[in-house]
């Protein structure tokens, strides 16, 4: 039997390490962390609410190929997630803009879909073919909403101007014209794990033929031992930095454990537009299934963006610039991993591109399948 080394049991590893093992592969599964499922992982807090550790994760797809392969591990609990702009003066208004956000900013009276989108069209500035965040940003809703609930956060996120993002960090943010405020308007599957994301990577992981070792640092000399290699890790950092390093943001979490009635606004997560270092704060006790036990407190995280390096080498968020720089700079890791062969890099560190949950597993699903018909 084929044994088979897996680095990182974040859900990458953890998609490659079920198929192979179900396949019939022997896999061994090894995390640098004290923990299993990766940036997902969460924990119930002495306060009896879940938290994940490394940010807010909410599920949403329109992929049912990933949910159907989810089902096999986990219930799901509904939720669609809500986000609303914290203002200057203490006001809230629904993110991502819709109709709504509109009337409360500009007090203006906009009773239907098609008043509000001519009346963003008269703040947008036309525009042929906007070349990064800030153009695109102007040619849809105008100068005085980019500067509002944009530029600052943008700032803080990635420690770059709008006019240095590209275009693809911003579109994926919704604009809405009616009362839509759901976060993820255009997926059709939203959820959270029932009992959380941890519980249900502890049953992925689950097979005679998986072998889990966390607290376990990949190195080299671990290759001979097995038939292949399937690596998450940064894949710079595998390749000794040969071409410099690869950019990421992380982010610092800042707990606060307060009473039950504490908070801002309606909604689960509020972002901050002020110039502050801190981006947004969400009440986990909003999410369900996350108040587990009640005591009467809860907890609510700030974030605060910085460089991956000030924190611990925690990598969060590939930097994705106009000029793309760094994506050149992956390109040739990129060519090394296929020249050396050595390893097959897989999810976000190991092919330095931001992937929500269901990109990811679907990805990994499609990889590993591909792999294991090829070796018939
Ligand atoms: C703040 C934040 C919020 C997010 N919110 C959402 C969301 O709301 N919805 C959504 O769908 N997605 C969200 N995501 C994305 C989600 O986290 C990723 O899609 C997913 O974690 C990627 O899985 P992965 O296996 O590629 O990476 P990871 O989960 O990072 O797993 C990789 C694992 O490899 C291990 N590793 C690395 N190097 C080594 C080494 N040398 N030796 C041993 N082990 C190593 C790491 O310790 C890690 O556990 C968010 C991400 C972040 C950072």
């Amino acid at each position: 039997m084929q044994s088979i080394l897996i680095v990182g049991a974040g859900f990458a590893g953890a998609v490659h390490a079920r198929q192979l093992a179900e396949a019939g592969y022997r896999c061994q599964v090894i995390d640098r962390r004290s923990h299993i499922a990766g940036n997902a992982f969460d924990e119930v807090l002495p306060n009896g609410i879940r938290v994940h550790r490394y940010g807010p994760h909410l599920f949403h797809t329109n992929n049912k190929g990933v949910v159907d392969w989810l089902q096999r591990f986990t219930e799901f609990v509904p939720y669609e997630h809500r986000v609303e702009a914290l203002l200057a003066d203490g006001r809230t208004l629904p993110m991502p803009i819709n109709r709504r956000t509109l009337e409360g900013l500009f007090k203006v009276d906009l009773p239907t879909a098609a008043e509000a989108e001519q009346f963003l069209h008269s703040l947008a500035v036309p525009m042929e073919a906007p070349s990064n965040a800030a153009e695109y940003l102007l040619s849809q809703i105008g100068p005085d909403l980019t500067d509002l609930f944009f530029r600052p956060y943008t700032k803080k996120m990635w420690e770059l101007d709008l006019e240095e993002l590209d275009t693809s960090v911003v579109k994926r943010i919704p604009i809405r014209f009616d009362d839509e405020d759901r976060y993820f308007p255009n997926d059709q599957y939203q959820f959270m794990f029932k009992g959380g994301y941890t519980a249900a990577f502890e049953r992925i992981l689950d097979h005679p033929l998986i072998s889990v070792d966390i607290g376990r640092e990949f190195s080299k000399s671990m290759l001979k031992d097995y038939h292949y290699c399937f690596n998450s890790m940064p894949i710079d950092e595998y390749f000794d930095f040969t071409f410099g390093p690869l950019p990421y943001r992380s982010i610092r979490f800042h707990h606060r454990d307060v009473p039950a009635e504490e908070g801002a606004g309606t909604a689960t997560t509020i972002n901050f537009t002020d110039a502050g270092p801190r981006t947004r704060e969400t009440d986990w006790s909003r999410i369900p299934d996350h108040l587990v036990h009640r005591t009467g407190r809860k907890t609510l995280t700030q974030e605060e963006p910085c460089d991956y390096v000030d924190n611990n080498m925690e990598r969060y968020y590939p930097v994705k610039t106009s000029d793309g720089r760094y994506q050149a700079v992956y390109e040739k890791y990129k060519a090394l991993a296929e020249k050396t062969n050595e390893c097959g890099f897989i999810g976000r560190c190991g092919t330095y591109q931001y992937l929500d949950m269901h990109q990811v597993i679907n990805q990994s699903l499609k990889h590993v399948n591909d792999w294991i018909e090829r070796q018939k």
